[in-house]
């Protein structure tokens, strides 16, 4: 537990000498209640707040009146500010003397780039923390209902990125099949490349998989359908980014009302 003496709560723009210091902080999936104590005393003292896209609108609304927002969005189509420029950005404004609060989707160092983030803070000299935040696989998975391993179904889990240049053969062999559960994020682009490879590698086309939307917020989806159809039901669906797609049989372990609407979805 943290007192008020500590880190924990002290992100304002307070001066502790000449050099500030940069807190990594997990926003988790969307949902503000997934928030940690920590990350959520953060970013209530906060002065300046960095935070890329994935943080929900919600979460930003927690932020003290006053303090500095400042978005370094990314998309794929458009980048607001190259990964470059953030480190720079972090590392030039704790060395004026301000305290960061950096947050980001889900947890920092899971395919956040914090450790870049962190790498480039310590290289210029920046006192850095993490604080951890619920990742997104795990925040879908618990608003799904999809249990990640289980006694009958899967003692192996991975996490993989499933952008463009992630796509060696090599990446995806053994990763999915029995007794085995792959998460796979930024993966709705190439979700057909994906389900081809696997296939390619022995999975059976009827290996159930799930397509979780916007895990967590008011308008998430959750999808499911066998891994033969997978390209056809991202497309027919038109999924939004950010979605994860889950690949396996704990997919079919869900809620039975989650589902009978996920049926109705892929007909
Ligand atoms: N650090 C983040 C991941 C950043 S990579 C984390 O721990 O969750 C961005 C990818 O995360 C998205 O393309 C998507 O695949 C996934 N993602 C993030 N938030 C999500 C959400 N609320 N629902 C579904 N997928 C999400």
């Amino acid at each position: 537990m943290v007192s008020n003496s500590d880190s924990g709560g002290r992100a304002s723009n307070e001066r502790k000498g000449p050099i500030g210091k940069v807190w990594l902080v997990g926003a988790g999936p969307g949902d503000p209640d997934l928030l940690t104590l920590r990350a959520a005393r953060l970013l209530l003292n906060a002065g300046l707040v960095v935070h890329d896209g994935l943080v929900d609108p919600s979460i930003m609304a927690m932020a003290r009146p006053g303090a500095r927002l400042v978005s370094v969005a990314k998309s794929r189509s458009r980048h607001t500010m190259r990964q470059e420029e953030i480190n720079a950005l972090l590392v030039s404004e704790a060395l004026a003397g301000h305290d960061v609060v950096r947050l980001k989707g889900g947890d920092p160092f899971i395919f956040g780039r914090g450790g870049e983030e962190a790498e480039a803070c310590k290289a210029a000299g920046v006192p850095v923390e993490v604080v951890p935040g619920i990742t997104s696989a795990l925040g879908a998975a618990a608003a799904a209902q999809i249990p990640l391993t289980h006694r009958d179904h899967a003692s192996i889990v991975s996490f993989v990125a499933g952008q463009c240049k992630g796509l060696s053969d090599q990446d995806w062999s053994g990763l999915a099949g029995k007794g085995r559960t792959l998460v796979i994020f930024m993966g709705v682009a190439t979700a057909g490349d994906i389900s081809d490879k696997l296939m390619a590698d022995g999975l059976a086309p009827d290996v159930p998989v799930a397509v979780v939307e916007k895990a967590t917020r008011d308008d998430m989806r959750v999808l499911r359908g066998p891994l033969a159809g997978l390209a056809d039901l991202v497309e027919s669906e038109r999924v939004q980014s950010p979605a994860l797609i889950v690949i396996g049989h704990v997919t079919a372990e869900a809620d039975n009302t989650i589902r009978a609407l996920a049926l109705e979805a892929v007909q």
